[in-house]
């Protein structure tokens, strides 16, 4: 990547790198390698850590707190935090919420909501699916009823991430049923502790518990809740959609996994030659590094057209079918390369890079199906840039 610096960028990189491994606790950094789901105390002590340093919420504007980085240099501070083996900050409140209620959000919700996003202290969920309304997410059935003051909404939301943690949620509701299905939606704020708000774990085929079905039952928000205008949720929820694809496409994640597994690969085995040394092995690290560059200069790409305020379009979905793919094919590919060593639990593991990847292996399967199904993206990569019907 070092040719698309400038030397500016290249001296950013040295402060950024050097500052991210003085201040990243040893024991966040190891957790981070070996664990997939990480606690809220984790992901809230690394991000007010950030935000001493005002870099918690490095992409939001100047004005909404942000450090008024390029998209360059967000990138290489994202690049560098991964690299360190940094936890993730939340995805729904940094990366989500935040940029929506900048866009959207009144003056008083973006004063009271968006500061505790940025120091860590409130956590968000994302309430968008539903058991039938998924892919097809203008079917959800979840329903806001005008009350004196306020709404009442009833409803069952599928697959909320950390919504067992989280303090408010994002909850897409209709609130029109005369019109088109996309037409009637609109966007709520809801706090997780409200009357009427009921959680059930959901556990994954990596036995871990990320996510949750919730219901809303007889939930009362008040006026101030709604975020922007009544029925008009559609378009902002398509904003926050493409934030969550870009993102998704988690391509820093992936390439210290493939560094790290490279590495791994390259060393010589007790008995027998390194991995590497095998041409068919060097051929599929050759492929998967070649699809990993692509990936950085595509996502660099969608960046430079956000500053120059073009939101994310279909790009948005090409990251992501590509990302999600490349994030299954490293985890495969070390699945094989670890061998029999996967089968051990992260706590048993004897070498600290064997841990963790079969729980990430397993989990992984999610990331062509969250974030928007891959079948779906194809479809709008197809009809928007391609014209096809
Ligand atoms: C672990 C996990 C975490 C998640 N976290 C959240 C969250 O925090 N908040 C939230 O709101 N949602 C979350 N989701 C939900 C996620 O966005 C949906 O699962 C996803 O949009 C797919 O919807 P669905 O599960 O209803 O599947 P369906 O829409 O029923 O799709 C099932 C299959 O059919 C295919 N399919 C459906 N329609 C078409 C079509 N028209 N053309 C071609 N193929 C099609 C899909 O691609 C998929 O393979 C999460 C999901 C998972 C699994």
């Amino acid at each position: 990547m070092d040719a698309f610096f400038t030397d500016d960028e290249r001296a950013f990189r040295a402060e950024i790198r050097s500052a991210i491994r003085a201040m990243l606790p040893a024991d966040l950094a190891r957790k981070t390698r070996a664990g997939i789901h990480l606690s809220r105390e984790d992901m809230a002590r690394w991000n007010a850590l950030l935000d001493a340093n005002g870099w918690a919420a490095h992409h939001w504007p100047e004005e909404a707190g942000g450090p008024g980085w390029t998209p360059i240099q967000r990138f290489i501070f994202e690049a560098e935090c991964a690299a360190a083996d940094a936890p993730p900050l939340s995805v729904f409140g940094i990366y989500l919420v935040g940029p929506t209620l900048h866009a959207f959000g009144s003056h008083a919700q973006k004063a009271r909501y968006l500061p505790p996003i940025r120091s860590g202290e409130e956590f968000w969920c994302q309430g968008y699916s539903e058991p039938e309304a998924g892919s097809d997410l203008a079917s959800v059935r979840t329903t806001a009823r005008r009350v004196e003051g306020g709404w009442v909404l009833n409803g069952q939301k599928a697959w909320t991430t950390e919504g067992h943690f989280a303090d408010l949620m994002i909850c897409l509701a209709r609130t029109n049923r005369e019109v088109k299905p996309q037409a009637g939606l609109s966007l709520f704020i809801v706090d997780m502790r409200a009357p009427g708000v009921v959680l059930t774990p959901v556990i994954t085929i990596d036995g871990g518990h990320s996510v949750n079905t919730v219901f809303l039952d007889d939930v009362l928000v008040g006026d101030d809740a709604l975020i922007g205008e009544v029925d008009q949720g559609w378009g902002y929820a398509k904003f926050l959609l493409n934030h969550e694809r870009t993102n998704n496409a988690q391509v820093h994640r992936s390439r210290r996994e493939f560094e790290r597994l490279k590495a791994f690969a390259a060393a010589p085995r007790a008995g027998g030659s390194p991995v590497l040394d095998d041409p068919a092995f060097r051929r599929r690290f050759a492929v998967l590094e070649a699809s990993l560059s692509g990936l950085e200069a595509t996502v660099l790409r969608v960046l430079v057209d956000q500053t120059e305020g073009r939101e994310p379009g279909p790009e948005a979905s090409i990251v992501k079918v590509i990302g999600s793919r490349l994030q299954q094919a490293i985890s495969e590919l070390a699945m094989e390369v670890i061998g029999e060593d996967a089968l051990e639990l992260p706590e048993a593991a004897r070498d600290e890079e064997v841990a963790g990847w079969t729980e990430r292996h397993l989990f992984r399967r999610v990331v062509t199906i969250y974030a928007g199904a891959n079948e779906i993206q194809k479809t709008i990569i197809a009809r928007s840039t391609l014209g096809l019907r």
